[in-house]
């Protein structure tokens, strides 16, 4: 099969993945193989291949946002050809403190897929049958992948940003999670804010309802009473936490920050303000939140790659130069 690989050697800022042939994986007993039909590019992938994020495998072959179809390694509950979803959560050991209280996000032993085990921009990937997410119909395989991670992890920091119907909301940055969350947001009408640079995000924006759209600098008119930041940097963090009302809570959707700059407690913090980070996801996010996606009808904007060109995807998250997700297609 056809399968990206990240050797360690060339990983480094500008990085590029290898397009090599590779023999098809078998699926141990609690594996499925998938036979992958589109793989949703994430910010995640390029901060693995760039390093941001320490090298765990060698090679590797990125994508934690697959969507596929059961080719060998069925079951009763997922039968072959069964079209399913695998996001970054690839596995828990079920054991430790975390898991057992109902955090399976914070495992001290968790999968991540296409960063602790091989994932999804290759033809067929491996997951483990327990997680797997079988996708609801009227979902196309292009729309349905970035809401893997993207849509979950977003979701989720609307669950972490205490979210309630008809409140206030910021999103600072508008890429492909931002644009997913919003129709999340206007389903439980909620008024949203969105601050991000480049003026078509910001075109994008306003096309799908934000109540004011503004550039990075610019702050919201009304206090927030919840923001989501997007961007890998503190200086939006800090921009979002000076957005909010007392009491209210900044959820931080990213898994790396340039720094966070320091910060005047005083205005900023006190008053019960909270900072929080989001990591990773449960089944439960998972669950619920595809549920809703049916129900309420989100379809992402997606623009494909074929897989060989899976570098112009990377390049083109690393840029924003895409409205909505990216989608690699083998
Ligand atoms: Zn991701
Ligand atoms: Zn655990």
């Amino acid at each position: 099969m056809k399968a990206a690989l990240l050797p360690r050697a060339s990983a480094a800022p500008g990085a590029r993945l290898l397009i090599e042939d590779v023999p098809v994986p078998s699926p141990a007993p609690d594996q499925v193989l998938l036979k992958v039909h589109a793989c949703g590019v994430c910010r995640t992938d390029l901060h693995i291949v760039e390093r941001d994020l320490p090298p765990l495998r060698d090679p590797l072959t990125p994508g934690h946002q697959i969507v596929g179809e059961i080719a060998a390694g069925a079951s009763p509950e997922l039968p072959l050809g069964l079209r399913v979803g695998v996001s970054w959560m690839g596995g828990v050991d079920g054991s430790c403190p975390y898991c057992r209280r109902g955090d399976e996000n914070l495992c001290d032993a968790p999968v991540f897929t296409g960063y602790t085990v091989n994932g999804g921009y290759a033809e067929y990937a491996l997951a483990r049958a327990d997680f797997v997410h079988p996708l609801p119909e009227g979902l196309d395989d292009l729309h349905a992948a970035p809401l893997l991670c993207a849509g979950i992890i977003g979701f989720r920091s609307l669950r972490v940003a205490g979210v309630q119907r008809g409140e206030r909301v910021g999103l600072f940055g508008f890429g492909a999670s931002a644009s997913v969350v919003i129709a999340v947001l206007q389903s439980w009408n909620c008024e949203v804010y969105v601050s991000t640079r480049g003026a078509s995000h910001q075109r994008l924006a306003e096309s799908l309802g934000a109540a004011w759209v503004g550039s990075e600098h610019e702050k919201p008119p009304v206090p927030l009473d919840r923001a989501v930041t997007f961007a890998p940097s503190g200086d939006v963090v800090v921009a979002a936490l000076s957005s909010l009302r007392k009491g209210g809570i900044v959820a931080i959707n990213a898994i790396h920050l340039d720094r966070i700059p320091q910060f005047d407690y005083d205005s900023l913090l006190w008053g019960e303000r909270q900072l929080r980070s989001v990591a990773n996801m449960t089944r439960a996010d998972a669950r619920d939140f595809l549920r809703l996606a049916r129900d309420i009808g989100i379809h992402p904007k997606a623009t494909v790659f074929p897989l060989d060109r899976c570098n112009d995807a990377l390049a083109a998250i690393k840029a924003d130069a895409i409205d909505g997700a990216a989608v690699v297609v083998p």
